[in-house]
């Protein structure tokens, strides 16, 4: 008879024996040793989350407890696979050799390790070590290139270490993020059967663990004061003394966290004290005085579980207000200060902002005013959107462009994700979707007095080469009866100095608009601010009808960033609607997938160029709305009046009626 499953807060105290290195070389593993090891693990065991983002100081036992022991746990307790997602698979002989091995060979489970091949005695890791037991533990990188994954029979649980570090420029591809293509693997099972680990110091807002953390449950670890009796948790900002001391000595002996309410200063017993009755509160809970939780359950299967200095025994006051003192004196103040923030606080570094724009989801969610999804305030002259067009779904998000005075704004009215049927090639789900996305919009959007508004523009991006002909198909499709410059659904294609291969810099067309007619090839009919547009040249299809926007991507990311970022009332000010629908919070951690970072560019010196960080698909299309938003709000007076419902009338006596054959790419599809 196979014994029951232990719980794993049960596991690591029956079974893990700490290495013979650190501070209890050879000693059982204990809760006790660590103030939020029994928290982490009963986290584990209540079953609540399917995923775990961890964020926590370095050298403080984070990567024992929240990346090894659970991988440990499942191959050897519940005798399963697991994968293990490395930025590079050069990196898995050394997590093998330095994070595993050592714990493993001080176990019992040391005998289930395989007699010959990978993970034997000098054999060194390249892609998996199979156990006596059955398990497997599996390496992976996001990229290409790792045989591991071809013919890979499933398995339900995946670890990943310096999540962070996955963002590796160049291996990314527009299929997600390169944490999310290793989940990906996990597919085969039902999403809450599947588990995910992931750890990492904190590195900047928009990388991958931060924005894990804070869009998953945002979890802190409280404790009772003992002065005032509040539960609170002590950070960087509650600890005093060493800002007065004249040298390291004196800090090291002032420093002491001062509790967030009372502000009394902790002695170490203080703070030891806090330890044996810390709890874990997720966003939006408080303990109150009478030691009762209240607030709602975070809506998420996401742990996003963080520790900081206060909570981390292998440091001290003194130690943490020593090293305050030295970053302020010292002559790298910026490195001193990153330090300081990710490795000591477990808090993401904000840089030096002279130059780029920093936006955190939490600025995107300051940006709400009290319009509600759909309203249209006062004062629009019309409505600019821009669509991100991917495989599986498409995203959208729609701007009111905003005239008072001098003083142009848009407002973010609406933003939406629209699922397209992955039964079809993803050319005719793209073009059957897009049609779909056109219904809807014709429903309009009101305004205060009543008014119906319907899109004034519409950018759609074109740039994946794969999605190029469903987008043009339906341009052509959904302008039938404009003149050029009346068209309101118009391709894009995003031009940058980014890392992506393939995307070349944004150049301004040399010559003026022309009015020559569609014979010309290529023609220029337009030249906005940083983007300009074109007809389009190509073989044999008539696109005529077709007309598509060359954006400058740098800039309109710089603009769409600049906009959530400045004075509300400026102009190119974004505010948006208010909601507390689920999709706000994706669109605020999309809107945040790409940061800006100085690139030197040879020939060019430093510029500053948007990376990739995180899932970013309504910050593409919101980048779109707000270069479409440009064009509406220069070319309104004559637009106005030419998108409103008469038109529609005319648009849908030349739509195709169902059962009838559309013209799509060259091929004859059905409509629907
Ligand atoms: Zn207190």
């Amino acid at each position: 008879m196979t014994p029951p499953v232990r719980p794993i807060s049960q596991w690591v105290e029956e079974e893990i024996t700490l290495p013979p290195h650190g501070t209890h070389k050879n000693k059982p593993f204990r809760h006790s040793r660590h103030p939020v090891s029994r928290i982490w693990f009963d986290a584990i065991d209540s079953g609540r989350w399917w995923r775990y983002a961890v964020v926590a100081p370095t050298q403080c036992g984070k990567t024992l407890m929240c990346y090894v022991l659970p991988v440990l746990y499942h191959l050897f307790e519940l005798n399963e696979t697991v994968i293990i997602g490395l930025p590079d698979m050069r990196m898995a002989n050394d997590k093998w050799v330095r994070d595993f091995l050592p714990v493993i060979e001080s176990s019992r489970y040391s005998g289930l390790l395989p007699k010959g091949g990978e993970g034997a005695r000098r054999g060194k890791i390249t892609s998996a070590i199979a156990f006596r037991n059955g398990a497997t533990l599996r390496f992976m990188s996001s990229g290409g290139g790792d045989k591991a994954r071809a013919g890979f029979p499933g398995c339900r649980v995946v670890a990943i270490t310096e999540t962070d570090g996955m963002d590796e420029p160049g291996i990314k591809s527009r299929e997600g993020d390169p944490c999310q293509q290793i989940e990906n693997r996990l597919r085969s099972y039902l999403e809450r059967l599947r588990r995910t680990y992931m750890e990492c110091t904190a590195s900047i807002p928009q990388g991958k663990i931060w924005v894990e953390y804070t869009s998953g449950s945002k979890s802190c670890i409280v404790r009772p004061c003992p002065y005032c009796d509040e539960w609170v948790t002590p950070e960087r900002e509650h600890l005093k003394g060493w800002q007065d001391a004249k040298d390291v000595f004196e800090a090291e002996a002032k420093s002491a966290w001062h509790c967030p309410k009372c502000e009394v200063a902790w002695t170490q017993e203080d703070r030891e004290y806090g330890w044996k009755y810390a709890r874990l509160v997720h966003d939006g809970q408080e303990i109150t005085v009478d030691e009762e939780l209240i607030g709602d359950d975070p809506r998420t299967h996401t742990l996003g579980f963080r520790w900081g200095a206060i909570d981390n025994p292998f440091t001290t006051a003194g130690a943490c207000g020593a090293e305050e003192w030295r970053a302020r004196e010292s002559k790298d103040k910026e490195n001193a200060e990153k330090d300081i923030c990710q490795a000591t606080n477990a808090q993401p570094y904000v840089g030096d902002m002279q130059n780029e724009i920093s936006l955190e989801p939490h600025q995107v969610a300051d940006r709400v005013v009290s319009y509600k999804r759909g309203i249209v305030p006062p004062k629009c002259v019309g409505i600019a959107i821009g669509i991100d067009t991917h495989r599986r779904d498409l995203y959208w998000e729609a701007k009111a462009v905003l005239i008072d005075g001098d003083v142009c704004t848009l407002h973010v009215i609406d933003h939406s994700r629209l699922d397209l049927d992955i039964n079809k090639l993803s050319k005719e789900a793209i073009y059957l979707g897009l049609k779909e996305l056109k219904k809807q919009f014709a429903v309009g959007w009101m305004d205060e007095t009543g008014k119906k508004w319907y899109p004034t523009q519409v950018w759609i991006d074109s740039g994946y080469k794969p999605h190029q002909l469903p987008v043009y198909s339906f341009c052509k499709q959904a302008n039938v009866g404009r003149k050029i410059m009346d068209c309101i659904w118009r391709p894009s294609k995003g031009y940058g100095e980014g890392q992506k291969q393939g995307i070349t810099p944004y150049k301004t067309p040399d010559k003026q608009p022309s009015t020559r007619t569609r014979a010309q090839t290529n023609v220029v009919v337009y030249v906005g601010a940083d983007y300009h547009i074109s007809l389009i040249k190509s073989g044999k299809t008539d696109w005529s009808g077709v007309q598509l926007v060359h954006v400058n991507s740098d800039t309109w990311k710089t603009n769409f960033h600049g906009g959530l970022t400045i004075d509300a009332v400026e102009t190119g000010a974004i505010t948006l609607f208010e909601t507390t629908d689920s999709d706000r919070d994706q669109y605020e951690a999309q809107v945040c997938g790409e940061v800006q970072r100085e690139k030197f560019i040879k020939g060019k010196g430093p510029v500053l160029t948007w990376h990739y960080v995180s899932v970013n698909h309504y910050f593409d299309a919101g980048y779109l709305a707000t270069g479409a938003a440009d064009f509406v709000y220069h070319n309104h007076k004559r637009l106005s009046g030419k998108s409103k419902p008469r038109k529609r009338a005319e648009d849908y006596s030349t739509r195709p009626k169902a059962g009838d054959v559309s013209h799509y790419a060259g091929r004859a599809i059905a409509v629907r």
